[in-house]
């Protein structure tokens, strides 16, 4: 049985390795009308031009396209290795909406795609958008952040989230184009093109070439913002701005890691606020902390191109307060510090960084210069430090984040409720394998700390408390707090306790590249090894394939309903902004 089955394994590997004829967009797009897109066709054998027919509803595609795409006789692999030929036409875009069936012939190959070109409605239902992402913001952390920030009285919230009571809600499906899982680069994308990718890609149908920006590109909002209005683009992060999520507004790459070229992206684009970390790709190759190879310095070219600098809190409070035209905030060299460690714990890198502002104000900034501008605006603002004290299961780290999420939420509210006619988004790019399970209560008996975690009826109620009412607890180290666990998780050791010396580490490499319990952890009292349950070149937990809850309030929220593929998103928010409404 065994050996049957390899067999037929080999064999399967082996008509594997002949990739499939491909049509870029993908089969079952959905395109904005007259949004601009590439259009390619990646044969599996050579084939001469002449024996390629391609079709479009039934007519040869020329007549529909416009224009007769390039021909590449042999597009070539790794290695030099001859993949087929390629059928490449940039900057495609079809005015007319409908179904538009795409059948490629050439030789014994064929494949059919259809598309759905989608005009929006002619009248806008909304002035400005502000999307909201917590990065990996999965159920686990909107509870853990309701019981932690409000309470609970038996069995009764204390109080509820600002994303609670956004009055529309939709389930999101985030699987990219090769692969059940998913990472910020291809969920941002598709929210922000209205088309799925693959993994690490932005804005781009990934092709087969090595190549990393000539793929198949897509537009992004931010272009089709451009394109059709003039309304301002701001975008907010907590992580470095040329980080996947953010980057996802701008960018075209197969590689969300080309983060200095992303910089030269954003320049492209000029987002009238962009808020976040990420200097280091900003600074020319001489100056201390850059990560640039090259000497262009661009904190010199947005400077030359309208924008006022703040390095820290107090210079984005005067920049807040000032008639700055355009407003670049780089708080950080990379990502920026927790809110846990910003305010409460004073870890991580905050002696290095000690002004970092924090997502609200840096919300709160970006609402007050975008909403100068009377044709309206759209603002992704992005808690990103969900995700990125989730990988290493840093619950307090994530929870405390997605309450600072909330409140920046809130802020949101509090101007739409003098600005009615904006449409706020709530949601994740993806999840995280992430449950609350019940408490765990120092002052249980027993000698092992899994003794000591409750569940069902033993688990109770946590002790946290508010004071001093900021909506954070006021301490995380209390005797009795929530037991939250991730399903999946590298060799670590498992503490018991918040991280009170900063963000946790729970993995190392070892000698060989394989990664290993930190023993850093190991003397912690109580703190056991857990074996890992992930390939041991995971250093951290890793994403799950779990939907994403989105949630929305204001005009054009009632789109959201049901269950949603992530790249439906887009077309709420065009529609909203009614960016393919019919035009003389
Ligand atoms: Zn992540």
């Amino acid at each position: 049985m065994r050996t049957l089955l390899s067999a037929l394994a080999a064999t399967t590997l082996l008509a594997g390795a002949a990739q499939a004829t491909a049509i870029y967009p993908l089969d079952r797009a959905t395109i904005l009308v007259s949004s601009p897109f590439d259009f390619k066709i990646e044969l599996d054998a050579v084939h001469p031009e002449a024996e390629i027919a391609v079709t479009v509803n039934g007519k040869p595609y020329a007549e529909t396209f416009g224009a007769k795409a390039d021909y590449v006789a042999e597009e070539k692999g790794k290695d030099d290795a001859v993949l087929g030929s390629a059928l490449i036409l940039r900057d495609l875009a079809l005015a007319e909406p409908g179904s538009y069936t795409v059948e490629v012939r050439a030789g014994d190959e064929t494949r059919t795609v259809t598309w759905e070109v989608y005009a929006t409605p002619a009248a806008p239902k909304a002035k400005n958008i502000i999307f909201f992402v917590g990065d990996g913001l999965s159920v686990a952390h909107r509870t853990a952040a309701r019981i932690m920030s409000k309470g609970m009285t038996e069995g009764k919230a204390d109080g509820r989230l600002a994303m609670d009571d956004l009055d529309h809600m939709a389930f999101i499906g985030t699987s990219s184009t090769h692969s059940v899982a998913t990472d910020s680069a291809n969920t941002m994308s598709a929210y922000m093109t209205g088309h799925k990718s693959r993994v690490n890609a932005l804005g781009v149908y990934a092709d087969r070439t090595p190549a990393t920006q000539d793929d198949p590109k897509v537009e992004t909002i931010a272009e089709a913002l451009r394109r059709t209005t003039g309304k301002s683009i701001g975008v907010v992060s907590t992580a470095e701005i040329e980080d996947a999520t953010p980057a996802a507004v701008v960018a075209h790459t197969r590689k969300r890691g080309e983060k200095a070229d992303i910089v030269g992206m954003f320049h492209d684009i000029r987002p009238e606020v962009m808020l976040g970390g990420g200097s280091a790709y900003f600074l020319k190759s001489d100056i201390p902390g850059s990560k640039r190879k090259d000497d262009s310095d661009y904190v010199a070219m947005f400077r030359e191109a309208g924008y006022t600098l703040a390095t820290n809190a107090a210079e984005l409070d005067a920049a807040r307060g000032s008639d700055a035209e355009r407003l670049l905030g780089l708080f950080h060299t990379g990502n920026m510090d927790t809110k846990l460690d910003r305010s409460f714990l004073h870890q991580g890198t905050v002696g290095k960084f000690p002004n970092q502002p924090g997502l609200v104000e840096m919300t709160e900034a970006a609402l007050d210069q975008l909403s100068k501008n009377e044709e309206g605006f759209f603002l992704m603002v992005e808690g990103a430090s969900i995700d990125k004290m989730s990988h290493p299961m840093d619950w307090d780290r994530a929870v405390i984040d997605t309450i600072e999420f909330d409140q920046a939420i809130a802020s949101a509210r509090a101007f739409a409720e003098t600005h009615p006619d904006t449409l706020i988004v709530v949601t994740g790019d993806h999840t995280h394998g992430v449950s609350v399970i019940g408490t765990i209560d120092d002052d249980k008996p027993g000698d092992e700390m899994r003794e000591k975690v409750g569940t069902y009826d033993a688990a109770g109620f946590p002790n946290y408390t508010d004071a001093d009412g900021d909506g954070y607890p006021d301490r995380i180290d209390v005797s009795r707090r929530l037991a939250i666990f991730s399903s999946n998780f590298p060799d670590h050791y498992e503490t018991w306790r918040p991280k009170m010396d900063g963000p946790f580490e729970p993995s190392v490499q070892n000698e060989k590249g394989e990664y290993v319990a930190n023993e850093a952890y190991k003397d912690i009292p109580g703190a056991v090894l857990r074996v890992g349950n992930l390939p041991k070149s995971a250093d951290t937990a890793v994403h799950a394939v779990d939907d994403v809850v989105l949630q929305a309030t204001g005009p054009g929220a009632e789109e959201f309903k049901g269950y949603m593929e992530q790249s439906d998103v887009y077309r709420v928010l065009v529609d909203a902004f009614a960016l393919g409404a019919p035009r003389n």
